[in-house]
């Protein structure tokens, strides 16, 4: 167990692409040649020895026949015959032997066991009518027997028996094996300089991704160049790279844009205040009133910054990957009702005509108190943004899926050019007029932040001088 852990530990270290691309590229390259090397010259041994055997028996066959016409074991006439059999036994270089009835040897072409007896379970075998064969293949050489039938009696009147010798089909086995390995040794190492081109080529637009990143890591320049040619999956991930190199540049010019925004807004009040404490500082013996007067100055500075640092721990409290929602099934239509009665008395101070309509009893799941945010924001802005003695108009509705609420007012309306521009953060569009009403133009920021955590959208159909809508859809089930 602890071998193959320690081996498991070691296959992890090398477990790179590369190595598995190059191990991969050898494997199938030089396992399947080899092994058709291998099996061809097998295949090339086996079939010369079995053809060898086959010429063997049809010779054999002659002789079995000129053994049967000549009268052979009867007869002294039996020139032809031993012809033959010199003849094969010259061209084959081995050595035949017939054998009678008797088991006895009436012919060796070597010559030594003339008149003697063999005893061999082969052979008596062969008696019965079944040729044999043996192939030994370590002396290299072949024994075959073959029944000497007389086809008239319909017996077996003798065998013959062959020994030869197959080296030489041997030896032209070994040459082929000898070429094949070389073939292969040749073919492994061009193998080898090849996978290695190919890796590198593959592993370097990785690597090249991965020393970039590094460099951008460790604090250096964000360079979103990055050169992948060549293969398409690597293209993809450069042109992902690249989007992705965008986004941050994004992300981080909206980051210093967005402090500086803070810094400015927050400036703007402390540099008023520090004006009226300087006035009040240097001058001795004041009336009391204009101590008021500068000290109420300071207050309402004092309450802006307030509204400011508030509204901002909104932004990062919604916008961070902390911010948890606090999901409740809510009755909207008393919900709506409820921020009308505390934004109610701000209308009724500049006669504005507040209307609530609303058509069907609606439940949904809210984050109560983010949507209640963003709900007053819009409803505020419609009373902030509006003449004296206008109107604003909330109107609630709902579908299976979706409830809806819009808010028409008869205000300044908002230019069609600054409608996507207004709810980012800090954007206002008449910056005094947002002062006076205390607006720190983070409202609309917050609002769409908390319709976005609902998965919800917002619209603004608007006109300059004309009133605004805005228009909010919100799922009725939460998704997280
Ligand atoms: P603010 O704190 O200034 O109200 P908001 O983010 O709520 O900031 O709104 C951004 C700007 O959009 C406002 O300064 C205002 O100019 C404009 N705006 C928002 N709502 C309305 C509306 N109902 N009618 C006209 N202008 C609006």
């Amino acid at each position: 167990m602890a071998i193959i852990s320690k081996l498991n530990e070691k296959l992890k270290r090398v477990r790179s692409l590369g190595v598995l691309l190059f191990i991969v590229l050898i494997l199938f390259g030089v396992m399947p040649v080899s092994v058709y090397s291998f099996i061809s010259s097998r295949l090339f041994l086996s079939s010369a020895i079995s053809q060898r055997i086959s010429e063997l028996q049809s010779h054999a066959a002659i002789i079995s026949n000129l053994v049967v016409n000549s009268g052979f074991f009867t007869s002294e006439n039996v020139t032809e015959l031993n012809t033959e059999l010199n003849q094969v036994a010259d061209v084959y270089r081995g050595r035949i032997l017939i054998i009678d009835r008797r088991l006895t040897v009436v012919k060796d072409t070597y010559g030594f066991e003339d008149g003697k007896i063999i005893i061999s379970q082969d052979i008596i075998n062969t008696f019965s009518g079944a040729n044999s064969k043996y192939i030994n293949n370590e002396s290299e050489y072949v024994e075959i027997t073959v029944p000497i039938k007389d086809s008239e009696k319909k017996e077996t009147i003798g065998v013959i028996f062959m020994s030869f010798s197959i080296e030489n089909i041997y030896t032209l086995y070994r040459t082929r094996l000898q070429q094949n390995v070389t073939f292969v040794t040749v073919f492994t190492v061009i193998l080898i300089v090849f996978a290695v081109l190919i890796v590198k080529a593959v592993i370097k637009p990785v690597s090249s991704l991965s020393s970039t990143i590094k460099k951008i890591t460790a604090g250096g320049e964000i360079d979103s160049q990055v050169n992948f040619s060549g293969y398409k999956e690597f293209e993809d991930i450069a042109a992902s790279y690249r989007d992705m190199i965008a986004e941050l540049q994004t992300i981080d010019e909206s980051r210093q844009e967005f402090v500086s925004n803070v810094s400015h807004e927050l400036k703007t009040p402390i540099t008023s205040m520090k004006v009226l404490a300087d006035s009040l500082v240097g001058q001795e013996e004041l009336p009391v009133e204009l101590y008021r007067e500068f000290m109420q100055d300071i207050d309402s500075e004092l309450e802006r910054m307030n509204n400011i640092i508030n509204d901002l721990l909104t932004i990062v409290k919604s916008e961070g990957a902390s911010s948890t929602s606090i999901v409740t099934t809510v009755n909207i239509n008393e919900f709506i009702e409820g921020l009308l009665k505390t934004l109610r008395p701000i209308a009724v101070e500049r006669n504005i005509e507040l209307v609530y309509e609303t058509f069907r009893p609606i439940t949904a799941e809210i984050d109560e108190v983010k949507l209640g945010m963003a709900f007053n924001n819009l409803i505020e802005n419609a009373i902030k943004y509006n003449y004296d003695d206008g109107w604003v108009r909330v109107t609630l509705n709902a579908d299976y899926k979706y409830f809806y609420l819009k808010v028409a007012d008869s205000g300044v309306g908002i230019p069609e050019e600054l409608q996507s521009r207004i709810f980012e953060r800090f954007y206002r569009i008449d910056k005094a007029r947002s002062r006076d009403t205390g607006g720190t133009g983070l409202g609309l920021a917050i609002t769409r932040n908390a319709i976005l955590l609902h998965r919800g959208a917002i619209k603004v159909y608007s006109k300059e001088g004309q009133g605004a809508v805005f228009t909010v859809r919100i799922p009725l089930y939460f998704q997280k």
